[in-house]
């Protein structure tokens, strides 16, 4: 049974309902669903809706969650108690053109919605890699979209947020306004105090061209192609998204290997085909087995691309680290992630972050020139353990030249690192106290809060 309450425009669902666990759950990107249950989740359609909602939670003494495209990979929508606040239903894109500024509701998938009505208009915004991620969780965490190398963070795109506080009141933000709450949206992630209901986003023009080298090996390979790339980084221009995926290559042998990836996004096709020349002085290139050289691509093709990558009704176990220490180090501490597989579907990346930018005033605060992330991807939940295990033993190895993690693909029920400077921390947790005094709002899901922001390692 169904109940609807006269102050929503959507709707209102209770453990009563006979599709309750579908509407917790149905929108969490990762088959691997947790058994935590709120008692209830609004279905939002409305700006009204959620500021109902927030009022209705302080009329009950719930705590409120939040879940915009559902791709947390552990699922931190979804709190035991509470209301979750869905704003699956609350759509709406709308485009200056005088200003260059879009604005969108939290639930736009960044690449399936945004990035298409953008380049309708000649525009573009550095969302997500996959398309189906909300720009919502995507941007408060940060947000590592396309060429984040060479563009910056997503979220140093926001330009104001309209947000719904702790007081159920509607308020805007930006560098003038409400500017606590401006500087915890770019990065503060689950934590942020409020339920932001709208982002107004700089956009840039489209680029002109596209290109993509590829280049693909055997593990043999790892350690002379990623000491060359580690050198090369510094050399390759900042309009050059470079990525080394460690995956099975669909070769005769299916064997694991690794690919190195470099995407131009250039004025021309031309400029961007021009600005891949590096990756042609690869020492290990003549052993390659397969190459695709500054080939032509489009948004389109990458976002299928994506998709292949990301399979949905899959489970993902995930992790990352910011890298830090000496090449030669992290070269050999890193290689298990991408010569080993624990299963067909799962990968790893490393992304250069180099050179490494100073980062504007705002929560999102560390970060190094080079990232590493893996994420096992399989289909039968009996297999978990073991690729649990497997993936504890490979970031164990390395501990020693890690400086932290990305939210974006982190799950601190399995590990916990620093994910901002000790400083962005405390006076995150300042912002919080004055927002958010009364806990209204759900903060990170940790196995120990106590412990937060601090590499397990270092206590
Ligand atoms: C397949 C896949 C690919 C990914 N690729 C990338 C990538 O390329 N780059 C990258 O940076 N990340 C990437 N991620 C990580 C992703 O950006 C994060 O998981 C992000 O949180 C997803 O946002 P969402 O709105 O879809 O998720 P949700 O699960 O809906 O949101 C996550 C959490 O953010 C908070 N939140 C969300 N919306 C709001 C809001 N409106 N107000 C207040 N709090 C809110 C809530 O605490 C919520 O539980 C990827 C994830 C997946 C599953």
């Amino acid at each position: 049974m169904t109940q609807t309450a006269p102050a929503f425009t959507g709707r209102l669902a209770t453990p009563a309902d006979d599709d309750f666990d579908e509407v917790v759950l149905g929108r969490v990107f990762n088959a691997r669903r947790p058994v935590r249950r709120p008692d209830a989740v609004l279905l939002a359609r409305t700006e009204d809706d959620v500021l109902a909602g927030v009022r209705l939670a302080a009329e009950k003494g719930w705590t409120v969650a939040v879940r915009s495209g559902g791709h947390a990979w552990a699922a931190w929508s979804v709190r035991d108690g509470g209301l979750l606040i869905d704003l699956g239903d609350f759509r709406g894109i709308d485009y200056d053109a005088a200003t260059g500024i879009v604005r969108a509701t939290p639930s736009t998938k960044g690449g399936e919605e945004l990035s298409p009505f953008l380049e309708e208009r000649g525009r573009f915004f550095n969302g997500g890699h996959c398309p189906t991620v909300g720009i919502g969780g995507f941007l408060l965490q940060g947000g590592q979209g396309w060429n984040q190398r060479g563009w910056g963070w997503a979220a140093e795109n926001l330009v104001a947020i309209d947000v719904v506080t702790a007081d159920g009141e509607l308020v805007r933000a930006d560098e003038s306004h409400n500017a606590d709450l401006f500087w915890a949206a770019r990065g503060a992630g689950p934590a942020f105090p409020g339920i932001v209901t709208r982002f107004h986003l700089r956009t840039r023009a489209l680029p002109g061209g596209i290109a993509h080298t590829v280049q693909a090996f055997r593990p043999a390979e790892f350690t002379e192609v990623m000491t060359w790339m580690y050198e090369a980084t510094h050399r390759i221009p900042g309009n050059v998204e470079i990525v080394v995926v460690g995956k099975h290559l669909p070769d005769e042998h299916g064997e694991p290997g690794f690919v190195v990836t470099g995407l131009a996004f250039g004025d021309s096709l031309e400029h961007a085909q021009a600005s891949l020349d590096v990756f042609r002085e690869n020492p290990a290139l003549p052993r390659a087995i397969g190459v695709k050289d500054a080939a032509p691509a489009t948004l389109a093709e990458l976002r299928e691309e994506q998709l292949r990558a990301n399979p949905e009704d899959h489970h993902y176990l995930t992790d990352n680290v910011w890298l830090e220490g000496e090449p030669s180090d992290v070269v050999e501490r890193i290689r298990p992630l991408f010569t080993e597989r624990p299963a067909k579907k799962a990968f790893s990346i490393w992304m250069s972050n180099t050179p490494t930018r100073p980062l504007p005033d705002m929560a999102f605060s560390l970060h190094t020139g080079a990232y590493v992330a893996t994420y096992c991807c399989y289909e039968d939940p009996a297999e978990e353990d073991a690729h649990r295990a497997w993936m504890a033993a490979a970031l164990a190895e390395v501990q020693p030249v890690t400086a932290g993690q990305y939210l974006g693909d982190s799950d601190f029920t399995t590990r916990q690192l620093r994910f901002m400077t000790d400083e962005a921390y405390q006076r995150l947790q300042a912002v919080i106290a004055h927002r958010d005094p009364g806990g209204r709002f759900a903060r990170y899901l940790a196995a120990d809060p106590e412990t937060l922001n601090r590499n397990h390692w270092e206590l």
